[in-house]
């Protein structure tokens, strides 16, 4: 692949984890309460409502944990050479003090349990053994970054990362889903079905690492929420569809399957994609910033309006997007 295309190609899935996350950051709970609350789809970058209970106080374009985690696990991989299970811990860990976490309200349930047992030094391959909610798909996009039309090698690295936090088959089933189709999403002639179908195979392949655990198949739930995403209805109908019976909520077999929904849905462009997204509510910035990982580093950085590059930039002045992209295109140029 070209250097050109390839840095375009990171970059656009670095950004597409921002723009997913900051735009959906803002949705409530439901589809309907957002839809009223905002008076119909949310169409640029806003603040939170005050009345959101994880998001109020966060101004328009900036990003929540998704982003600020998948950021802390790309510096750990270009210092680390590559996804090590030190490398994660010590960047998740890093992050939540950084944070606050212990006073924070946007910490997931599996990353405060996982990061509280690490500092109380248990052992890593045990810290994320009952992990196995979405905060393991949420991150985990740049892994798929570095694994350019390689499935199976980001399927790997994708287990690695989940090992502190979220050590459970279906965690890693969903990780895998989101690494895998951004791995795929890279090469020239990537096509959105190859995709959605790569997704789900490697959501497949995920199945084989982590502790055995219970929880649906993500693999057919993104058929399932795919088929929702283009049935004869409208958008609102489809969304609250894919809401009733996909789910959209902090379980790994919802979130998953609804990014798949989300950007079939939107044929892979990643603004409409973050619009889909902030419509379909429930964990919505997760959703987006898997969807619009996905459908960044599809399309790559030429896809995106400059200004939305410019408004994230400017929100978000911690996390230096451009510096991460390069250590990624310099990472995957040095293996
Ligand atoms: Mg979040």
């Amino acid at each position: 692949m070209q250097g050109q295309t390839l840095l375009s190609k990171i970059q656009g899935g670095l950004y597409g984890q921002a723009l997913g996350d900051a735009w959906a950051m803002p949705a409530l709970m439901r589809p309907l309460e957002t839809w009223q609350h905002f008076g119909g789809w949310i169409t640029q970058f806003l603040d939170a409502p005050e009345i959101h209970p994880v998001h109020r106080g966060l101004r328009a374009g900036q990003v929540t944990d998704d982003t600020e985690q998948a950021v802390a696990l790309a510096e750990a991989m270009i210092a680390d050479g590559g996804v090590t299970v030190e490398g994660v811990a010590r960047a998740i860990c890093n992050w939540y003090d950084r944070i606050g976490g212990d006073a924070s309200m946007y910490v997931g349930p599996s990353t405060r349990r996982a990061v509280q047992a690490i500092k109380r030094g248990v052992d890593l391959y045990q810290t994320g053994r009952f992990g196995d909610t979405n905060g393991a798909s949420m991150r985990v996009s740049v892994v798929g970054l570095i694994h350019p039309g390689d499935v199976e090698g980001a399927v790997k690295d994708a287990y690695l990362s989940c090992i502190p936090t979220h050590n459970t088959d279906v965690a890693v089933s969903g990780a895998a889903a989101i690494a895998g189709a951004v791995a795929a999403a890279m090469p020239l002639d990537a096509e959105l079905e190859g995709i959605i179908t790569a997704g789900q195979k490697a959501a497949e392949m995920g199945l084989a690492y982590g502790t055995p655990w219970m929880g649906a198949s993500i693999a057919k739930r993104i058929g399932i929420a795919v088929e929702i995403a283009r049935s004869h209805r409208s958008e609102r109908e489809r969304l609250q569809e894919m809401y009733d019976v996909i789910g959209a909520g902090l379980a790994i077999t919802e979130a998953v399957p609804c990014a798949f929904g989300v950007l079939a849905m939107a044929e892979g462009d990643p603004k409409q994609t973050a619009i889909y997204a902030a419509g379909l509510s429930g964990d919505a910035d997760t959703v987006g910033a898997m969807a619009c990982a996905i459908a960044g580093a599809w399309r790559g950085i030429v896809a995106f309006d400059p200004s939305i590059i410019q408004q994230l930039k400017k929100s978000n002045p911690a996390l230096d997007f451009d510096k991460v992209a390069q250590g990624l295109f310099d990472l995957v140029r040095r293996r």
